[in-house]
C-alpha cells in the first residue's frame, strides 16, 4: 500500500484549502441569508454562481472526474483528500461542481452513455449549467433490495413509457436540474438481475409530478429530497442508458466511488466539528476550569482522533485498492468505510454539540445541519444493515464457500 499523495494532489490540496478560507466559509452565513430572505426554502442563493465562477477561473472544477477527457483525472487516491476538505462545508461541492448526484450521474453518462447523450447531458453537467437526480429508491417497496423496484418502464414503439412513484430523489427541487436517470422495471420476467433498466427523464415530461419535498430532521435541504409521480411519461426510446435489462450493471458502477465519496466528506464534516469542539472547550469555564480540563472532555477529543485517523487510513486504503485493483476487488473496504465513516462522523459531531451546550442545537453553529447530514448517510447508497450484510457474506465464504442466502441478494 502506498498512501503518498502525488505532488499534483498536494497542489490541488493547497488550492483549494485557500478557495474555502477565502470564499467558501466567508459565503456561508450570506447563503443561508439569501434563501431565508427569499422565503423560498429551496431557493438557487445568487452567491453559489459566484463561488462556481470563482472555482473555475480557479481551476478547481470537477475535481471528482477521473476521465482526463472529461475532468482533471485525478484517481481515488488523489480525489479523497480534497472530498474531505469540500466536505467541511455544505456549500463546497457544488460550488466546485462535485455534488452528488450529479457526480454520479456523470460518471454513468461517461462510461455509458451515447455521443447524442453526453452532448445534450453530460457535457453541460460538466460546464455547471444544469443539474440532475438519480431515481431508484420508492415508497412503496423496500428499496434497500433492488429487485424491489417496481416503477414500470414498457416499451411502446419508439417510445418507452414509465408508470409509478419514486421518492427521496436529491436534486428534485434545484431550479437547473434538467433530467432524472430513473432506475425501473422493463422485463419482470428475466432473471433478478436483468429485469431492471435505467433511461434518461427529462424533468419537463408530461406526466412527471413533483409531489413533495421531503424535510430531513425538520431539515429542508436546499436542492430538495423528493417525491416523484410518474403518470403515462413518455420518452423516446434513445434515452435508454445502455441496454434493457443493464440497470443493476449500470448502479453497481455508479455507487462505489460515489459511496466513497460521501465517507470522505463525512470526515472532513467530522474534523471540522472536532475543531469547534476544541475551540468551544478553550473557550467556556464552569466550576473554577476550563471545559477541556475535564477528563471525559480530553477522552472524547482523544477518541475523536484516534477514530478519525482509522477511517481515514481506511478510506484511503479503499481509494488504493480501487484504483490499483478495480471496485470490485474493494466491495468490502467499501461496505467497511460506508458504514464507519458516517457513524464515526456522528459521534463527533454529536459530542461537538454537546460540548456547544443548548447553541449546538442551533443554526448558530453548522453543528445542527452537519449532524442531520451525516445521520442521512446511514441510508443513502444503501443502509448499514445491507453493507454490513456484504461484509459478514464474504467473511462466511471463507468457512463455507456454498454459503448461501435463501434470497437471490440484488442489493443497490
Ligand atoms: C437524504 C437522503 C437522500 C437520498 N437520495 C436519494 C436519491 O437521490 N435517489 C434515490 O434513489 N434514493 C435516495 N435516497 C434513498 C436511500 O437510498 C434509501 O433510503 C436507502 O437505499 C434505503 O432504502 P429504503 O429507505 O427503502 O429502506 P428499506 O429498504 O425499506 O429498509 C429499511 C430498513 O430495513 C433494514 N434492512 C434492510 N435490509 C436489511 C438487511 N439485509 N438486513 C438487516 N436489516 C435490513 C434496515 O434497517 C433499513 O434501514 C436518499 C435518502 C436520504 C435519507
Amino acid at each position: 500500500m502506498d498512501f503518498a499523495f502525488s505532488d499534483r494532489c498536494l497542489e490541488y490540496r493547497e488550492r483549494l484549502e485557500i478557495f474555502m478560507d477565502e470564499r467558501v466559509y466567508p459565503n456561508e452565513a450570506r447563503y443561508d441569508a439569501e434563501i431565508a430572505a427569499s422565503g423560498d426554502p429551496h431557493l438557487h442563493a445568487p452567491v453559489m454562481e459566484e463561488l462556481k465562477q470563482e472555482a473555475r477561473d480557479r481551476g478547481l472544477w470537477n475535481l471528482f472526474h477521473p476521465h482526463p477527457e472529461w475532468g482533471p483525472g485525478l484517481t481515488n487516491l488523489e480525489y479523497a483528500p480534497l472530498a474531505e476538505i469540500l466536505g467541511r462545508s455544505k456549500i463546497a461541492s457544488e460550488a466546485c461542481n462535485c455534488s452528488p448526484p450529479d457526480t454520479g450521474n456523470m460518471e454513468v453518462l461517461t462510461m455509458f452513455g451515447t455521443a447524442e447523450q453526453k452532448d445534450q447531458w453530460l457535457r453541460p453537467l460538466l460546464e455547471g449549467t444544469i443539474r440532475s437526480s438519480f431515481a431508484m429508491t420508492e415508497p412503496d417497496v423496500a428499496s434497500s433490495d433492488a429487485t424491489n423496484i417496481s416503477l414500470r418502464i414498457q416499451r411502446d414503439g419508439d417510445s418507452y413509457v414509465l408508470n409509478g412513484r419514486k421518492w427521496w430523489i436529491t436534486g428534485g427541487m434545484h431550479p437547473n436540474n434538467k433530467v432524472l436517470i430513473v432506475m425501473g422495471k422493463t422485463d419482470p420476467s428475466a432473471p433478478a438481475h436483468r429485469q431492471q433498466t435505467q433511461i434518461l427523464v427529462p424533468i419537463d415530461t408530461p406526466g412527471l409530478r413533483r409531489v413533495r419535498s421531503l424535510p430531513v430532521l425538520g431539515y429542508l435541504d436546499p436542492e430538495g429530497h423528493v417525491e416523484f409521480e410518474f403518470t403515462e411519461v413518455r420518452v423516446p426510446a434513445t434515452n435508454l442508458v445502455a441496454d434493457e435489462g443493464d440497470g443493476f450493471a449500470i448502479s453497481q458502477a455508479r455507487l462505489g466511488p460515489g459511496r466513497i465519496h460521501h465517507c470522505m466528506r463525512a470526515i472532513g464534516a467530522a474534523e471540522r466539528a472536532l475543531e469547534l469542539l476544541c475551540r468551544r472547550a478553550l473557550s467556556r469555564t464552569t466550576f473554577g476550569r476550563r471545559v477541556a480540563e475535564r477528563s471525559n472532555i480530553m477522552d472524547w477529543i482523544a477518541e475523536a482522533r484516534i477514530e478519525l485517523e482509522m477511517v481515514r487510513l481506511l478510506t484511503l486504503k479503499t481509494a488504493w485498492l480501487m484504483d490499483t485493483s478495480g471496485n470490485k476487488a474493494a466491495a468490502v473496504e467499501i461496505s467497511a468505510i460506508k458504514v464507519a465513516a458516517p457513524q464515526t462522523a456522528l459521534r463527533i459531531i454529536d459530542r461537538a454539540i454537546q460540548v456547544h451546550g443548548a447553541g449546538g442545537l442551533s443554526d448558530d453553529f453548522p453543528l445542527a445541519a452537519m449532524y442531520a447530514n451525516a445521520r442521512t448517510l446511514r441510508f443513502v447508497d444503501g443502509p448499514d444493515e445491507v453493507h454490513k450484510m456484504t461484509i459478514a457474506r464474504r467473511e462466511l465464504r471463507r468457512h463455507d464457500p456454498d454459503f448461501r442466502m435463501d434470497a437471490p441478494v440484488v442489493a443497490r
